[in-house]
């Protein structure tokens, strides 16, 4: 059987591997327009940023590693530019000597990926992407030599604008800024990372501010000129101009399924390449993989006519490139994607599993939100440090549909049980009664994910009842009593603030000790009562207590600190929207806090 693959990096060659680890005597030949295969490209933002010292760390095979090790004909510079499915042919253009010449196939494996797309406003032409080893040496060749040691006598890039706040735009904006330069982050949404919802992105925001990065939402590059780009607020009102010796847009890929549309297969949602669950496109004997293919919903709704997501990530095209070479050979069955990721910004990390609570708003699909904020591991271990957790989990079936985490440590390990729950089946509930491994140094005997697990369950038994941050402002207005159950140093140090009627009001508070002999006289029984602490969990045992007194009672969701965090949101928003004056084009005029 001869296989060919069109398309060298992660989800191709993992196939090609695979392919001959399980059949010696396959013919594989891997077609990649590239200069590179097998190359990292999750390590070019660490490359630029010389975390990572030697651009060969990043070529992790050679077409003539492969054909030693794997007997596969590996061709570089060879870019296909047509299939005749019906024909089983593909027109292979050698890139060095123009030369085309038809190459004849059993099976082929399309695993083109995915394009960095480039938003279209006057100047782009000098916007770098970031996608392979190409565009990071063009990258680094903008920078000039290392900018670090203060020198800026040399013509070296001093500023740059990174445009598009996600997980590769945020990696670029940390290595820019460890290469020296002053950044700015320009995002058209309100917030920066979408994939986490507002308060606990804020938290991103923050990490990024305080590393000096300027950080732009709300706002698009409408316009670039040789040395600066014209910042607009969403509506296109130019509000500002900074400077920009060098232009990077990480606003997104799109799925590159120009071969697909040629050889005449169906395409999904948003444009990816259509497979089944063992990647097979509409034509026969051709194949969809990686970043190119759309990717099967594990979270879809049983009645979603396309239970399809674009998730461009390194882990499922390796895993797509890995099935598509067992199914090729006779073998079935690849689970379903969650979209797991995770993304480190200076010393902060943020990761995500699942649907976010924005997406399942919009889904309209019903959902019960749960904001923890534990140590990373027990308190009295020197270097604790606070993770802000949150869960997203079906009322009806206790399932989890998604959790985000951000913090300094423990982040990846606390998204990676959550996903491996979440793949397995496993309830809300059920995180309770994970056995986790627990010394001092690495988590508690009851883990941030058992945390989790105690509040779904509570939830579910009705053992509690909670209200969200956006909830209270209502609550309160309806007559509910706002009770905070901290000290009152804790409570002088800052307090939740509803309005009512046009005014601010603040929490009666009463420390959880003193609760039991000063309800009865100052809270009144016949309202409800929402009852807040820091994180939530003094708050529990105090909804505990009012509950069997007789109050109707709710705890604050995440307590004080996720009200906090999501008021910073807000502020954040708004600051941005209001930002309207224009800074004067002179370099001598622009202001610091712009560049
Ligand atoms: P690609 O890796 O894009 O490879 C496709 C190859 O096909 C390309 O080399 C292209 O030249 C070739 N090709 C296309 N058309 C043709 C043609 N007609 N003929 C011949 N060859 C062709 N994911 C994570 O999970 N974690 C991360 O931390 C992370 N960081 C990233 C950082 C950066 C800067 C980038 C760019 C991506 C990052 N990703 C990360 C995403 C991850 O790299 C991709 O999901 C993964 O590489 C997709 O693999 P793929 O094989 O589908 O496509």
């Amino acid at each position: 059987m001869k296989i060919v693959i069109v398309g060298g990096v992660a989800a191709g060659m993992s196939a090609a591997t695979r392919l001959r680890r399980l059949a010696e005597s396959a013919e594989i030949v891997v077609l990649e327009a590239g200069d590179h295969v097998s190359y990292a490209n999750c390590g070019l933002p660490y490359y630029a940023g010389g975390v990572i010292e030697e651009r060969d760390a990043l070529l992790l095979q050679t077409p003539a590693s492969l054909a030693a090790r794997f007997r596969i004909d590996v061709r570089v510079r060879h870019l296909v530019t047509d299939v005749d499915a019906q024909a089983h042919t593909l027109v292979v253009r050698d890139l060095e000597t123009g030369q085309e010449h038809v190459e004849t196939y059993d099976r082929l494996v399309l695993s083109p990926g995915a394009r960095p797309v480039v938003p279209s406003v006057p100047g782009i032409e000098r916007a770098l992407v970031l996608r392979d080893v190409a565009d990071v040496d063009r990258l680094v060749s903008a920078l000039g030599a290392d900018t670090t040691d203060g020198d800026t006598s040399d013509g070296r890039a001093r500023s740059a604008v990174v445009i598009g706040g996600g997980f590769v735009g945020l990696e670029i904006a940390e290595n820019l800024v460890r290469r020296g330069l002053a950044v700015t982050l320009v995002e058209l949404a309100d917030q920066v990372l979408t994939p986490l919802d507002t308060e606990l992105a804020v938290r991103v925001r923050d990490e990024l501010e305080a590393n000096g990065v300027a950080v732009r939402t709300s706002t698009q590059v409408s316009a670039l000129t040789p040395g600066t780009a014209v910042l607009a607020d969403a509506a296109g009102t130019v509000v500002d101009e900074v400077l920009a010796d060098v232009v990077l847009a990480a606003v997104g890929v799109r799925a590159d399924t120009e071969l697909a549309v040629l050889a005449g297969t169906e395409l999904g949602p948003r444009g990816g390449i259509l497979v089944d669950e063992d990647l097979r496109t509409s034509v026969p004997d051709v194949f969809a993989v990686g970043d190119a293919a759309v990717k099967r919903d594990a979270l879809a709704a049983a009645d979603d006519p396309e239970p399809y997501r674009l998730i461009p990530l390194a882990n499922l095209a390796n895993r797509h490139g890995r099935h598509v070479a067992d199914v090729i050979l006779g073998r079935t069955g690849m689970r379903p994607s969650l979209g797991t990721a995770v993304v480190g910004v200076f010393g902060l990390t943020a990761a995500t599993v699942g649907r976010n609570e924005t997406q399942l708003r919009a889904e309209g699909r019903p959902y019960q939100a749960i904001h923890t904020h534990p140590s990373q591991h027990a308190g009295y271990y020197p270097g604790s440090s606070p993770l802000a957790l949150k869960l997203l989990v079906d009322p009806d079936t206790d399932l989890i549909l998604g959790a985000q985490a951000v913090g300094r440590d423990g982040v990846d390990k606390r998204i990676d049980v959550l996903a491996t729950a979440m793949a397995g089946g496993l309830t809300a509930s059920d995180l309770a009664d994970l056995e986790l491994a627990y010394a001092p140094a690495y988590g508690s005997a009851k883990d941030p994910v058992n945390m989790l697990g105690y509040v779904a369950d509570n939830l579910r038994t009705g053992t509690t009842r909670s209200v969200q941050w956006h909830e209270l402002d209502e609550l309160v207005h309806d007559g509910a009593t706002l009770v905070d159950v901290r000290t009152p140093a804790e409570h002088a140090d800052g307090a939740v603030e509803t309005v009512r009627d046009g005014e601010l009001s603040a929490a009666v508070n009463i420390p959880l000790d003193e609760l039991r002999a000063r309800a009865g006289a100052e809270i009144p029984a016949d309202r409800p009562v929402v009852v807040h602490c820091q994180v939530g969990q003094r708050g529990h045992t105090a909804a505990r207590l009012l509950t069997q007194l007789g109050y109707d009672v709710r705890n604050l969701d995440g307590g004080y600190l996720t009200w906090r965090d999501a008021e910073r949101a807000r502020n954040s928003q708004v600051d941005a929207a209001q930002r309207r004056t224009i800074i004067p084009r002179s370099p001598a005029g622009l202001s610091r806090s712009t560049v």
